[in-house]
This record gives C-alpha cells, structure tokens and sequence, in this order.
C-alpha cells in the first residue's frame, strides 16, 4: 500500500477515534461511540498489516487470536463489580506492550553504543520508562481491587524519598542513554528501575483511591503509546496514545474533583490509613443517637403516599444487581402518580459511571437521572430518599466532621429530606471504612437486608397499599 494511501486511512482511524470520544460522552450514544472506536481500530489494524514492514503474520496471527479470546472472554464473563480490576489488567498490558516494544527497538537499532538519533533514543526511553511504571503499577492496582493483597495503604519510613531517590536514578539512566550511552544493559536497568518504581509508587495508595490511580495510569499508558508511535514513525499510534493521555488525565481531574481531593492528596496522602484522632472522633459520633429499623410494609407505605421519591443508588446495588428491581419499583410508584427521580453521585460504586451504566442496562429515562448539584437542590422538597447500597456518598460527616478522613468530599445531602430509608444489610461501614451518623439521624429509618430482595418486598408491598 502507497505510504498516500495509508496515511489517509490512518486519518480516516483518527477521527473515528474522536467521533468515538464524542458519542461516549453521553450514554444514550455511548453505544454506538464505541461501536466507531472499533471499526476505526479494525481499519488501523488492516491498514498497518499490508504494509511490507511486516515481518511474520502468523506470529502475529496467533498473538491476536489468544488475546482476543482472552478479551472476548472477560468482557463476557467479568461481573460489573469487577470491571475496575479489568481495566487495570488491560491498561496495565497496554504500558507493559510499549515498554516492551522500546527493548526490542533498542536491541535492534542500537547494536553498537552511539548508532542512534536522539529523536529516537528519547522516545525509546520515555516508552520504557512510562509502560514500565504503568504496566506495574496497574498490576499492584489490580492486586488491590482483586484482593489478592490488602488494600489499606503499605507506608514505611522515608517512603517519599526513597521513591523520588528510584525515579531519579531511572530518569538519570534514561538521560544517559539519550546522551548516547546505549549500552543494553542501561535499557534493562532503566526497565528494572521503572518497574520497581511502578510497584512502590501504588504500594502507598488506598484501596477506595485504586480508581483514580487506574484514570492516573492510563493516562500514563497513553503517554507511553504515543512515544512508541514516535520510534516506530506511525502517526495513528502517536494521535491515538495522545487521545487516552489527553482523557485520561481529564477524567482522572474531574474524579479527584468529585472527591475534594486534589491528585497529589490522592498519590501521596495515604487515604484509607483511618488517622487515630479521626477514627476516635468517628467513634464518638456514633455513640449518641439509636438506630431505627422498619419492615418493608412500613416503608412501602410512606413511598405509596409520597409525592416525590428519589433512589440514591451506590455500590450495594450493583452488589446485589437490584437495577432491574429498582426500575420496576420505580415504575409501580409513577404509575400512582408519585414523581421518582435518581441522585447520582459521580463517585458512587466503583467506577466512573458505574451508577449510570447500571441503570442504563435496566432502561431507566435518562431525564430521570439527576446529577449531584442538581439533585442536592431537589432534596428539601423530597419526601423520601431511598438509599439502596450507598454509604460514603450520603454521609454527613464529610460536610461537617473535621477529623473524618472523608471530610471536604461532597455529597448527596439525603438528610435534607423528609425522610430517609436506608436499604443494607447490616451496619458494616461502606469503602472508606468509616461510621456514617445518617443511619442515627431521627429522619432515618434501615430496611436490613438484600438490596434486591428488599426492593422485590417492597414493590409487592406498594402493590398491597
Ligand atoms: P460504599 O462502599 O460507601 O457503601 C456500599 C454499601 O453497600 C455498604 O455499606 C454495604 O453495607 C452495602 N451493600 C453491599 N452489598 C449489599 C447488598 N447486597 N445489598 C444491600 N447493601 C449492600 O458505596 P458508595 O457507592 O456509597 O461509595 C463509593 C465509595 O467508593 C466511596 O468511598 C468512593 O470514594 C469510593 N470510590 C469510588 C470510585 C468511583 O469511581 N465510583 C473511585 C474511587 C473511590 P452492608 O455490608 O451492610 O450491606
């Protein structure tokens, strides 16, 4: 194929990519967004297999069939609780591919100490560096989500200097090799060091913060497919890894926004390390006020009456997978004219959207679904809340608790309602690890148990009223 010809299809790639971007911004066109990404990736991968640079197709072949099924499989297979893990797995390898292509380039174009540009050795290394860093800390990210290792922040002393001493001497070897010092020992040096580097980098991190750090970390993948764009000269490469960088960095701002918590806190606060005086002052909160139970029959009846209903969703609900129930309940209570509406907190369960993608799966209108600001102003002229499996986002102690780790994140301001029901199982605290004093609020009532089991009793009670 002419190099005219491949590149006006690889721009053809780069604009599907956008439109991709674009359609994925907004769940009603999601869908189709991803369905342009595809086909634009499919032509980018057509297009680079008919040039002659080719070396093996069947080693290649064979490369994409075993991950393809793999990918075919955990997509198919992998429950939406877990979904952040997967993207940690699957960035992880993205970093990991780049850092590996750097070896292989290196060990080709610079047989000989001083044989290569400078353009390209810069390029070599960044990939190096920044795929290492991002393939293993994606990893440990994974570790954490999976549970496969704790997920309370791992601190010891003189942490901080001892991670900026690492990535120092990586980025020292990194500027050696740039300056023509392309022995292949540096290169595996630099890749040792940057792996390690990945690995305590996440080490000190929180567990709740894993999503963040993932956003944070794909971004970094990003960075480090466009400098592989870079030594291998492939323009759709260099677009496309700018793309994930570019939006993975936005969407890593906005989560640390959700949470009133700037990046460095994130990185480098220990999050989830519950101080002594904070955990006290949580303790203290929570030995006034009782907790209130009711039956399904009691709450069924204030939710037939009510004029206005409002589902706070959180990750109970994906636990249990009540969304279905949830719509049909939601349904029974319009259909006697009661107004229902969702608040949807943006760090609610475990990934960006999750609460959205939930709740789309089960067909709720997205007219119904109410961004934080918007619902916080509805809430004083609410009747009931209905928390199904939330916890850290509706809790008061962020708005008013100085010593509460989550203090400063906004939340959904339930409390300001009329009346709250809280649908869990128990009171076991949500992912902060934290007490929540809504639960001994005297507007508050908790309805034990299921998340899907209680909505199905409660929807066969309002049948009853
Ligand atoms: P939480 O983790 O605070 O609380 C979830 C609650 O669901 C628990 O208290 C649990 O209580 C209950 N639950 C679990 N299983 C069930 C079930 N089967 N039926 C009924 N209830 C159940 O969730 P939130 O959504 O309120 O908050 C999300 C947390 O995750 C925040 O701390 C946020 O900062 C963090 N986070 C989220 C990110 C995101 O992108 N969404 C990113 C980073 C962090 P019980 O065991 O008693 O049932």
């Amino acid at each position: 194929m002419s190099r005219e010809a491949t590149n006006l299809l690889y721009l053809v790639t780069i604009v599907t990519f956008v439109l991709a971007l674009r359609f994925l911004s907004n769940p009603a066109t999601a869908r189709r967004g991803n369905q342009i990404g595809a086909i634009g990736m499919l032509v980018a991968i057509v297009v680079t297999f008919a040039q002659n640079a080719v070396v093996s197709y069947w080693e290649i072949a064979v490369g994409m069939v075993i991950g393809g099924a793999f990918g075919a499989v955990a997509a198919r297979k992998v429950r939406m609780t877990a979904m952040p893990q997967m993207v940690a797995l699957f960035n992880g390898v993205g970093g990991g591919a780049a850092a590996l292509i750097s070896l292989a380039e290196f060990h080709n174009l610079a047989p000989d100490p001083g044989t290569l540009k400078t353009d390209i050795s810069t390029s070599i290394m960044l990939s190096a560096i920044i795929g290492s860093i991002s393939f293993a800390g994606s990893m440990i990210a994974f570790a954490k989500l999976q549970e496969l290792i704790g997920g309370r922040p791992i601190v010891y002393p003189l942490q901080q200097v001892t991670n900026a001493l690492l990535f120092a001497a990586v980025v020292a070897a990194g500027i050696a090799i740039a300056a023509g010092a392309e022995q292949q020992w540096l290169i595996w040096a630099l890749v040792l060091g940057s792996l390690l580097f990945g690995v305590l980098f996440v080490l000190p991190i929180g567990g709740a913060d894993m999503p963040v750090v993932i956003s944070l970390l794909n971004a970094f993948t990003g960075l480090a497919a466009a400098a592989t764009g870079f030594e291998l000269e492939n323009n759709v490469l260099i677009v496309s890894g700018m793309l994930v960088g570019a939006s993975g960095t936005m969407l890593t701002i906005l989560m640390g926004r959700a949470m009133n918590r700037s990046i460095a806190n994130v990185l480098f606060g220990a999050f989830g390390q519950v101080a002594p005086s904070a955990a006290a002052a949580a303790a203290a909160g929570s030995s006034d006020g009782q907790v209130r139970s009711a039956s399904a029959e009691d709450v069924a009846v204030m939710l037939a009456y009510a004029h206005k209903v409002v589902f706070v969703p959180g990750y109970g609900m994906a636990v249990a997978q009540a969304q279905h129930d949830v719509r049909a309940l939601a349904d029974l209570l319009e259909s006697r004219g009661v107004e229902v509406s969702y608040a949807i907190h943006p760090v609610a369960g475990r990934m960006p959207g999750h609460m959205n993608v939930l709740l789309a799966e089960a067909n709720v209108p997205y007219p119904q679904l109410k961004e934080m600001d918007d619902a916080n102003n509805e809430f004083s002229r609410t009747d009931v809340v209905l928390v199904i499996g939330a916890n850290d986002v509706v809790n008061p102690d962020a708005r008013s608790n100085q010593g509460s780790p989550i203090y400063g994140m906004p939340i959904l301001n339930v409390d300001q309602s009329q009346q709250v029901v809280v649908l869990k199982r128990s009171m076991n605290p949500g992912f902060a690890g934290i007490e929540n004093p809504l639960f001994l609020n005297p507007k508050t009532v908790m309805l034990f148990g299921d998340a899907k089991e209680s909505v199905e009793k409660l929807a066969s009670s309002v049948k009853a009223v």
